[in-house]
């Protein structure tokens, strides 16, 4: 079949990868993006429900993991949410701040895939949708070739924007990681983040009657804290809190909950102790979360007739003792629901072999490895297609 040649071939046709190959494009480079899927974007289209969280305006290297912290520093001070805001404004996409920071499409993430392949195509960069790839060899002439289903392709410069392992049904596949390891790359352990935990057991049976039931909580975990709601499910917890503080939790880990967030439990306590003495524990739980959520804490964590015993009869040392139930809740997670709703893989190609500024190899030269399938991984909340949009235009003005 006969090569065609590009300056850039590009690995994947989601956030990182489109972004990159614009950038590259506008430079004048002639760019190929391969595919797999039967579309581009499939991440995208399927995003904050439907609507694309596409940037968080309060961006920070904080709000990244990454066993070198300092990594993703570079590429997003060079690309911030304003320069993404400043594109979707230029296609007329309307957008609104939900909450934190986070930037919404006001109708549809299609708008989001829509502006990318308008700003492709106006780039000159083709786009092969449905496209294998059969082998990928580096010549001696430092050039990458790739056998694909569409034909091959050849360039001095090639860029994995392949993603993580998330949602395998929708395009989601270990290329990466492969192709990062067969040319020498180290990949950091992998596993799923922004994830629902699952409980097992008696934890388990706890919380079963409870499916259903949201309710705001601080969740805590080897030093990280994320206050918002938490959702039981029928086989453990989610909710934006877990999620958030499920990537930062492994299994064994202790994981807290303060079920009265913004609240000093025992000054709470002692405040409705002394303005309201006859009242029942559990009236005065019930009225600060979900009814249900009282009854199943009262019937369990606190046992006996404890529970309907009026405020003025516990003693300093019980009402203490009730503050940590309150306020150091332990939740025993048995796992978490894994790569088929996780939303992002942590881990992945170590950093310490990748320039930082341009996101190249520092092992292969015009090898790139940019947005999920680099050991930078965001919080919930739009900081991971910023970092995707950040380091594919980090990669893409390099090349
Ligand atoms: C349900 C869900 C909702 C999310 N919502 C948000 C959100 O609202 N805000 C946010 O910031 N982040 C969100 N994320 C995370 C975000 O989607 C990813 O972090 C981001 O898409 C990563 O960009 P990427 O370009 O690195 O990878 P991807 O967007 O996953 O793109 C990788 C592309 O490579 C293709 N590919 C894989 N293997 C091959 C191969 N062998 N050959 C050719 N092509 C290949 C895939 O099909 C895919 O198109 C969400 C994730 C999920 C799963």
């Amino acid at each position: 079949m006969a090569l065609a040649d590009f300056d850039a071939l590009v690995v994947g046709g989601g956030a990182a990868g489109l972004m990159c190959a614009i950038a590259a494009g506008q430079r004048g480079l002639r760019v190929c993006v391969v595919e797999h899927a039967n579309r581009v974007g499939k991440k995208i289209l399927m995003s904050g429900g439907g609507r694309c969280n596409f940037t968080n305006t309060g961006t920070t290297p904080a709000n990244y993991l990454s066993a070198n912290p300092h990594f993703c520093k570079s590429a997003l001070a060079r690309y911030t949410p304003w320069h993404f805001i400043e594109m979707v404004e230029r296609h007329r996409i309307a957008f609104h701040e939900k909450e934190l920071g986070q930037l919404f499409c006001d109708e549809s993430s299609k708008l989001i895939v829509r502006m990318l392949l308008d700003e492709c195509e106006a780039a000159g960069v083709r786009v092969e949708t449905s496209c294998s790839i059969e082998s990928v060899e580096h010549a001696d002439d430092g050039r990458f070739a790739l056998k694909t289903s569409h034909g091959r392709l050849r360039a001095p410069a090639l860029v994995v924007a392949s993603g993580g392992l998330s949602i395998p049904s929708m395009g989601a596949s270990g290329f990466g990681y492969d192709l990062a390891r067969r040319f020498g790359h180290s990949v950091l352990p992998l596993r799923a983040g922004l994830v629902p935990l699952t409980l097992s057991g008696k934890h388990q049976d706890h919380m079963a009657e409870l499916s259903g039931v949201a309710l705001p909580v601080t969740a805590r975990c080897n030093g990280q804290a994320f206050t918002h709601t938490m959702l039981v499910t029928h086989r453990g917890i989610s909710g934006p809190a877990i999620l958030q503080i499920s990537s930062y939790w492994q299994p064994g880990d202790d994981l807290r909950l303060d079920l009265l967030p913004g609240e000093d439990a025992l000054d709470w306590l002692r405040r409705h102790q002394a303005e309201r003495p006859a009242t029942e524990l559990k009236t005065v739980l019930t009225e600060a979360m979900p009814k249900r959520f009282a009854q199943r804490l009262c019937d369990i964590w606190l046992p006996g007739d404890r529970a309907h015993r009026p405020m003025r009869q516990f003693t300093p040392a019980q009402l203490q003792a009730m503050a940590r139930v309150l306020s150091d809740f332990p939740l025993v997670a048995s796992g978490t629901e894994g790569y088929r709703t996780a939303e992002v893989t942590l881990g992945g190609v170590d950093t310490g072999e990748l320039s930082s500024r341009t996101m190249e190899s520092r092992l292969i030269p015009g090898l790139y490895f940019i947005g999920e399938v680099v050991d930078v991984t965001g919080w919930l909340g739009g900081y991971n297609f910023q970092w995707a949009w950040a380091s594919g235009q980090a990669a893409g003005t390099a090349l």
